[in-house]
């Protein structure tokens, strides 16, 4: 089979077509990954031809290249004494402006197409922070669901035993993600720590006692919200009153929750796995702490016990209308029917708090619509940009305080929003998807023809 694409088309539409041929040649059965460059080149393509030297100097096929795919064994002890065995995988996509950098999924759905797409999401995304940090992503299948604490560890450190000679502070250096939080870093460094005999920022996402910044765990949500308040603005418009729909009930949802409640804004739903939470009259500060406590010892939103909530079982906040949209649980979250039903309900604007929540098709009506659409690469920005600012403090040996860190996120979500205005207005209406792609896109591409094939 031919291995190599090259194509050579007079507009952006023959070109797109080519290069999706060749991307699906090369990388079979990989749609999670087709789909997040597909979303890219569509973007992305008129603006190479406005500016050909990217398109002479091949960098959208070799920028969907990873520059490495690590893959590995990872066999660990449960309780019962049961040999288990796992696949470990660190996907190292581009270092052109700065070290490797992504969080860790462990996740049963976990396999390589999906790491690919996000390490390849990763890059545009921590472009845009500004700030010197390349694009990965790794994991395992492994389900951390229904395991006891001294199995979460011993998974950690057998993980780490396959991947900690692939990173490193100037290497490439993983934080959390989807199962992986503070309590799995701690682990996971703990390990780095004893098999590589030195105490360096190989991770992020760590505690603050040894080494973590303020406000990295709430960056992702505060981030979304803030990023959200700076579209809203530009609109002369606002959170106060808005019903938003919230999904997932981890990480990013919870932050993004609370910090929409300090808005004054009336969350009406959170969700998880098995179903979703309604709240008619907007979820309160004890509401949420209900949530966070029952995810936390690994329970289900149905047992949240609170006479002003409904539990939609098996079903997704979606079809419950509100003003906006904030999907923070997991990719393809949102799918066509959904978005219908959305723009049904006079759904004013999607924020993606989690990475490819929203299928191609129902990007593509959101766009058609003129719906205010916030991709993820902008949208959840700031817990990498964070991470980046925990690296910082790493190298220095210092600590910033918690106002300083907020105050630092605040502003690279309003930079990260003046670089989608600057490269997606279109008169008076902001393309947020294009601005984001062709900002992201830019930088790692001059940086990678600088540096010669
Ligand atoms: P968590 O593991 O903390 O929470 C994930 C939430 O999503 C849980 O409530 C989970 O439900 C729910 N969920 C997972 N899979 C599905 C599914 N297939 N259908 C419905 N609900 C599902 O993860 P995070 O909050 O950290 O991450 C959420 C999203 O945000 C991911 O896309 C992640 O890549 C993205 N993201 C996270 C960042 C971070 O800093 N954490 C940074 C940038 C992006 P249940 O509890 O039942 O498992």
């Amino acid at each position: 089979m031919e291995r190599d694409f090259f194509c050579i088309a007079d507009n952006p539409e023959n070109y797109h077509e080519c290069f999706m041929r060749g991307l699906k040649k090369r990388n079979p059965n990989e749609k999670e990954f087709h789909q997040a460059c597909d979303e890219i080149a569509k973007s992305i393509l008129p603006f190479l031809f406005d500016n050909p030297k990217y398109l002479e100097e091949k960098v959208l096929e070799r920028i969907t290249e990873p520059d490495r795919i690590i893959s590995f064994k990872v066999n660990w002890e449960d309780d019962n004494g049961n040999i288990r065995t796992n696949r470990g995988y660190r996907v190292q996509f581009n270092n052109s402006i700065g070290p490797y950098k992504g969080g860790l999924r462990f996740h049963p759905s976990v396999n390589q197409s999906i790491l690919k797409f996000l390490g390849f999401e990763q890059i545009f995304k921590n472009s845009l922070t500004s700030l010197p940090i390349g694009g990965a992503k790794g994991g395992s299948d492994f389900n951390p669901k229904g395991r006891s604490d001294r199995e979460i560890m011993r998974f950690c450190q057998a993980f780490m035993i396959g991947l900690h000679r692939h990173i490193g502070e100037d290497v490439d250096v993983p934080a959390g993600d989807i199962g992986v939080g503070s309590r799995e870093i701690s682990y996971l460094f703990g390990q780095y720590k004893k098999l590589e005999n030195k105490f360096t920022g190989a991770l992020t996402g760590k505690s603050i006692e040894y080494g973590g910044s303020p406000v990295r765990t709430e960056a992702t949500g505060y981030g979304l919200i803030y990023f959200t308040k700076n579209i809203l603005e530009h609109r002369s418009e606002g959170l106060k009153d808005k019903a938003c729909l919230v999904s997932g009930a981890g990480n990013v949802a919870q932050y993004a929750t609370k910090k929409l409640i300090a808005n004054d804004a009336k969350v009406l739903t959170m969700s998880d796995s098995r179903g979703t939470l309604y709240c008619e009259n907007g979820f309160t500060g004890d509401l949420l702490d209900k949530v966070i406590k029952i995810k936390s010892d690994g329970g289900s939103l149905s047992e949240i016990d609170d006479s002003t909530v409904e539990y939609l079982e098996g079903k997704k906040p979606w079809a419950i209308a509100a003003d906006y949209a904030f999907p923070c649980a997991t990719q393809n979250e949102i799918e066509l029917e959904d978005v219908k039903e959305l723009i049904g309900n006079n759904c004013k604007g999607v924020f993606e708090g989690a990475n490819m929540p929203v299928v191609t098709e129902g990007i593509d009506l959101l766009q058609e619509k003129k719906i205010l659409y916030a991709p993820g690469k902008a949208a959840n920005a700031g817990g990498v940009a964070i991470s980046a600012i925990e690296m910082s403090q790493n190298n220095v040996g210092l600590s910033w305080t918690r106002e300083r860190v907020d105050t630092k996120l605040q502003e690279i979500m309003k930079s990260i929003h003046d670089s989608c205005v600057e490269y997606g207005s279109d008169g008076d209406f902001v393309d947020y998807q294009k601005g984001a792609n062709i900002a992201g896109f830019k930088k790692v591409a001059d940086a990678m023809i600088s540096f010669g094939i």
